[in-house]
Formats: C-alpha cells, structure tokens, sequence
C-alpha cells in the first residue's frame, strides 16, 4: 500500500491499535516506547531488523532521534512528548511529522491550548492563569467563582491533573494536590452533556470529520460513549461536527484529533480540550463506522484517500474496562460476559498490571436499534462492581 515506514512516539493502547489497523494495509510501523513488551510492541513483530522497536521514552532527545532515523513519518499516540527534538528532526531532515511539533506543542500545554483555540475564535468557557500559590489560586477563585477547576497546564490524562476546589479553604489542598506542574484555572461549566467529535486532517489540510458522539464520564475518567449523539435539537449534530472542524482547521499537521465539548443546557456548545491522536471517544469507529479512526489516521499521515467516516450501524456504545484493583478478576467477568451478547466486541490491552483506575480494554457494543442497545448494554453494566471507579 505504502512504502513508507511509520515511527510512533508512544506503545500503549492506541499505539497497538494503530499497529493492528497497520498490519491489515501491510504498512511497516517502528514504536518507541519503555521496555520490549508494552500493548504495541506485543502484537507487532519487527519487519527487519533495521527496523526494530526502540526501547526508551517518548520524551527522551536520544531515542526520538534513534526512531527518526529509521523511518519515513513519525506520528505520535500521546502528546506528551519531546517537541524541541522533533522540531529539530524536522529541521534537519526530510522526515514528515504528523501533527507537526508546533500543533503538539499547543495542545500539550492546555493553557497555550485555550489561548490558541480562543484566539482562533472557537467557543470556550472563562479560563485564566495563575501561580501556583495561594494567593494567586485564590485571585482567580474570586474572579472565576465556585466551584473553579483548577489544572494542570502539562501531562494530563485521565483527569489526574484536575482538583474541583468547591470551597476557597481548600486552595491550598488543591495546588499541594497538582504537584509542582504549572497550573491555570477555569470557569466551572455546568454542562448538560459530554460530547465528542473525532476529525481526520489530510495532510493537502482537508478535514472530515466523524458522527458527534456522548461522552459519559465518572470520575473525571471516560466510562461510556454513545453514538450517534442523540438530541431533540435536529442542528445539534451538525453544529458540533461543524465547531470541532473549525478547531482543528486552526492547527497544521495531518491526521486524527479528538475534540472534546460541553453540551450546555441552552444548546451553547464549548471546547473542553483536544487531542492531537486517536481518541478514547473513537475506539467505537472500529466496529461501527466504514473506516475506523486509526485506518484514518494512517491513511491520511500516508496521503493516502481519506475513508468514509460515516456510521454503519443504526447505534453503538463503547464501554471502558478501568481496573479496579490490582487484579483482572472484575475486568475478566465482563469480558467473559460479553463473549455471550450478540454485537458485543471485546478489546483487552495486554497491559502487565492492573491498578485500579488504569484503562485495561474496552467493549464496544453495536445494535439494530437503540432499545437493542440498551438491553444488550444492560447486563455488562450490572456485572461491574459496585466501586466502579
Ligand atoms: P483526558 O483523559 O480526556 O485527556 P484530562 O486529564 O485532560 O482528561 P479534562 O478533559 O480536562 O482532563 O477533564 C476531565 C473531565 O473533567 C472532563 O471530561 C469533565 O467531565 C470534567 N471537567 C473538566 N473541565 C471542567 C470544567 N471546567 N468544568 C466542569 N467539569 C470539567
Ligand atoms: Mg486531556
Ligand atoms: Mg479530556
């Protein structure tokens, strides 16, 4: 299909399914990541022994320059990685990078983010930055309001990164809690409903983009998404489809972004973030759309055609399987569950140990009807414990 050899910053979940997308159009892939055996490296044998995996961090100068010289196009599966040597990779060679570093760059740090999307003229909620002191956190709860999101700028994900403060008293809790990160803080939105949309960006700058979906949250951590995104608002759908292609026009590089927003009560629609990679919020597109997020992204980082984004099932939901404990056990008895529901597809990561709190696999559950859906959803959701984090 392609000649050209793709290098992937990053071996976890979204790695191995981007590797496993790679393998079905023959499409040589390099990772680098800590250790030999992460969810990537294990389903994906190297090609030659050139082209080996890299053993070593994604924010590591040496072992990106390592990867750079082995392949065509670097791509990235989380953004939390060394800019300053992709720029100079990109500088010194004739090696494509999608997104490009500057994108990266933007969205890495969530307060650059919202100045670049504000800026850009995408909806987003108040947000201001602070120090991270008392006095200067407690300025910005005074000018925001209660409750005040208080964040991490850098390395967030899953939530770990956010402290809610609902009361000026636990200012200081909520930067001790953050750690020494750079933090800014932001106007709490009472949303009426979590979506998402996934855009793939060729690298020609063309975008299209996938049904907008629910987004069901527990804990700051995605537990369900829902497609296609039900509404009594019939513009709803296109409206958020539309904002989320405005979003990533505004950035430069190819490939797949998730754009997270907030539904508001009235209709309004904000920004909450968005990722420069395949999304939790598309992991359903590989059972229930005509091209998944992670062919997409490959084919539009390779210029190749672009693949219909559209649904081809009348409804679906992805179920996130998060530990609970150190033990698999829990995880295990949905899995085997959901091995007796018709429609019902399991993926399980391949990660070493469970932790509780930890993204162990995900089901996604595709139906003829949303009613066929709910009963089908039904028991795997009774089958999760109680403390379902
Ligand atoms: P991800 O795993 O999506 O990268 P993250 O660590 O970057 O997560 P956010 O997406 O910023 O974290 O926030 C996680 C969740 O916290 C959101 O999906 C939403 O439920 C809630 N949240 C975030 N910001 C706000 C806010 N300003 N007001 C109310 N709730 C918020
Ligand atoms: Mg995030
Ligand atoms: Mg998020």
């Amino acid at each position: 299909m392609s000649e050209k050899v793709i290098g992937i910053l990053g071996g976890g979940q979204l790695g191995r399914m981007l590797a496993a997308s790679a393998s079905l159009l023959n499409v040589k892939i390099v990772i680098l990541d800590v250790g030999d055996h992460g969810p990537a490296k294990q389903i994906l044998a190297p090609t030659t022994a050139q082209l080996a995996h890299v053993d070593g961090s994604f924010s590591d100068p040496q072992k990106i320059r390592t990867l750079a010289d082995k392949v065509d196009i670097l791509t990235v599966e989380i953004e939390h990685v060394d800019v300053p040597t992709l720029e100079e990779v990109q500088k010194a060679t004739s090696i494509a990078i999608h997104p490009s570093p500057s994108t990266i760059r933007i969205i890495q740090d969530k307060y650059r983010q919202k100045q670049h999307l504000s800026s850009h003229g995408s909806p987003i909620s108040p947000f201001m930055a602070v120090e991270s002191t008392a006095e200067s956190v407690r300025a910005a709860v005074n000018q925001l309001g209660l409750p005040t999101m208080l964040k991490s700028r850098t390395l967030a994900y899953d939530g770990r990164g956010n402290y809610a403060i609902r009361n000026l008293s636990e200012v200081e809790q909520a930067i001790s809690a953050l750690g020494d990160r750079p933090l800014y803080a932001e106007k709490w939105v009472p949303f009426a409903k979590e979506i998402a949309v996934m855009v793939v960006r060729t690298t020609a700058g063309e975008v299209l983009s996938y049904p907008a979906v629910e987004t069901v949250h527990k804990n700051n951590i995605c537990h369900l998404v829902f497609a296609p995104l039900r509404s009594r608002d019939a513009t709803l759908a296109h409206r958020a489809r539309t904002v989320a292609e405005a979003a990533v026009k505004s950035l430069s590089g190819a490939g797949i972004f998730g754009v997270e927003m907030f539904l508001m009560e009235d209709g309004g629609l904000y920004i909450n973030e968005i990722a420069p990679r395949p999304h939790n919020s598309g992991h359903y597109t590989i059972e229930a759309c005509e091209t998944s997020q992670y062919e997409n992204h490959l084919r539009a980082i390779l210029s190749l055609p672009l693949g219909s984004t559209a649904l081809k099932v009348p409804s679906t939901v992805m179920l996130n399987l998060i530990g609970y404990s150190n033990s698999m056990d829990d995880i295990t008895k949905t899995t085997k569950l959901a091995l007796t529901i018709p429609g019902a597809s399991v993926h399980l990561y391949g990660k070493a140990d469970c932790r509780k709190g930890r993204k162990m696999g995900h089901i996604t559950v595709v139906a003829g009807s949303d009613a066929e859906l709910r009963a089908r959803l039904r028991p795997l959701l009774q089958s999760l414990p109680d403390s379902t984090p």
